[in-house]
């Protein structure tokens, strides 16, 4: 069987692909014949581009995204697009409109959001692919882990986000999963560097990913705030063992205080700026530039259109989000919102490089638990569903890259371990968790 059929098949019976699309590529290049898949937020030229959404039904661009066009250059061969929540907002890949893909290893439980079809799609096939993912606040590491495969959230800037459709622009990262680290080594390697579509993508070398050293006696901190989080007990039980690896290995493992990485700071500061940026983001949803339409002409002027469009596309998780966003931003609240969120983060971005002035990596476990069942993630409130994120949002909010991990399984569900870098510090993760395979 091809891996179409393959891809077919699987998504029958797990929901994953928003789209199966094969384009065929006949070019050269380190990545020929490689079958890759995009998370839906991601443009594809002629391909629907929906993120998720019901208000973008219909929206084909005219373009690629800078990573597929560059994927396509390197010989890879596009296959479709996969699930994902509601423009990102969501960490189970419950709050989606076209699909809620299950987890191939448990088919009632959650894949992870928010991109959990990009996740369970590589959980799904024994063929090695790429899966291109976006992570804002966790949204790679918390599915790779949940399905038990490598995700590779770079620096923010690494790789450039020209044809992604935006959640929150100063958090928003694509990143790289897949079953093979080897892959996500290769893939990081092609889609990274400066676009000028995108002014925020870094203009730095490229380091050779894929060319493999042997990392020598690290020194590894595990930031007391993260592991203080309410962690199931395998997750503990294999974190531990990780870190007894990582010793064994050769490397220090010790115990960092970055006050700032304190889950419940880290949480508030993200959700804010995360959805006051989604809320402007999400306005040039209108009806009328893009995918959904309605019948202008019947109402009475364009507020009450463009209220109507979005009360009837958008979900609920959206509009709760462009709620608090709006609120967050206004003026009167502005100062305690969105500016205060926005020192956190200046200050946990300098805790976070002090700390990596005396320690070469950080390591946690990727997420609290195991996947949970659907029935679990439906029962939780907003605010617990977005106290899952508690190891998750710190890196993300300090810009800097992260690698999970498979370490192992509990209630015959995987795990991950989250390896945090430095800023461009991508390699470091790569090679370590090479060495802990090799283990
Ligand atoms: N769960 C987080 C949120 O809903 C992260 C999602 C993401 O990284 N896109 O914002």
């Amino acid at each position: 069987m091809d891996f179409e059929d393959d891809l077919r098949a699987g998504d029958d019976e797990l929901d994953y692909m928003r789209s199966i699309s094969f384009r065929p590529n006949d070019r050269s290049g380190s990545l020929e014949g490689i079958p890759f898949v995009v998370k839906d937020a991601i443009c594809v030229e002629g391909v629907e581009t929906s993120a998720g959404s019901e208000i973008l039904e219909g929206y084909k661009p005219v373009f690629n995204a800078a990573v597929v066009e560059r994927l396509e250059s390197s010989g890879a061969v596009f296959h479709g697009k996969t699930q994902q929540d509601e423009f990102g907002f969501g960490s189970f890949c419950t709050n989606c409109a076209h699909g809620t893909p299950r987890n191939p290893h448990d088919t009632s439980r959650v894949t992870g959001g928010s991109s959990g079809g990009a996740a369970a799609v590589c959980a799904a096939t024994d063929k090695d692919i790429l899966s291109i993912g976006e992570s804002t606040g966790g949204s790679i590491t918390n599915p790779a882990a949940y399905n038990g495969v490598f995700g590779l959230t770079p620096t923010y800037g690494r790789v450039p986000r020209t044809g992604l459709v935006s959640y929150s622009n100063s958090l928003d990262k694509i990143g790289v999963l897949s079953s093979s680290l080897e892959l996500v080594a290769q893939g990081l390697e092609v889609v990274s560097g400066k676009d000028s579509g995108d002014q925020t993508s870094a203009d730095r070398q490229v380091p050779e990913f894929s060319r493999e050293s042997v990392p020598e006696s690290l020194t590894v901190g595990v930031p007391t705030q993260l592991e203080q989080v309410d962690l199931e007990q395998p997750v503990r039980n294999n974190f531990e063992a990780s870190l007894s690896k990582l010793e064994n290995l050769g490397h220090d493992v010790e115990r960092v205080d970055i006050p700032l990485l304190d889950p419940d700071v880290c949480v508030a500061a993200y959700y804010v700026m995360a959805v006051s940026e989604a809320s402007t983001n999400l306005a040039r949803f209108c009806g009328m530039r893009y995918g959904a339409e309605g019948n202008p002409g019947d109402h009475d002027d364009f507020n009450e259109y463009f209220s109507h469009v979005r009360g009837e596309k958008l979900g609920d998780e959206a509009k709760r989000r462009i709620i608090l966003g709006t609120y967050a931003r206004m003026a009167g609240y502005r100062d305690d919102f969105y500016v205060r969120a926005a020192k956190v983060r200046r200050k946990l971005i300098d805790q976070v490089e002090e700390a990596f002035d005396r320690y070469d990596l950080l390591a946690a476990p990727s997420m609290p638990g195991v996947a949970p069942t659907f029935e679990e993630a439906q029962d939780m409130s907003a605010s617990e569903t977005y106290a899952m994120d508690a190891l998750t949002v710190g890196p993300n909010l300090a810009g800097v890259p992260q690698l999970s991990v498979p370490n192992g399984e509990g209630d015959g569900m995987p795990t991950g371990l989250q390896l945090i870098g430095p800023h461009w510090g991508e390699k470091l993760l790569i090679d370590t968790a090479r060495q802990l395979g090799s283990e």
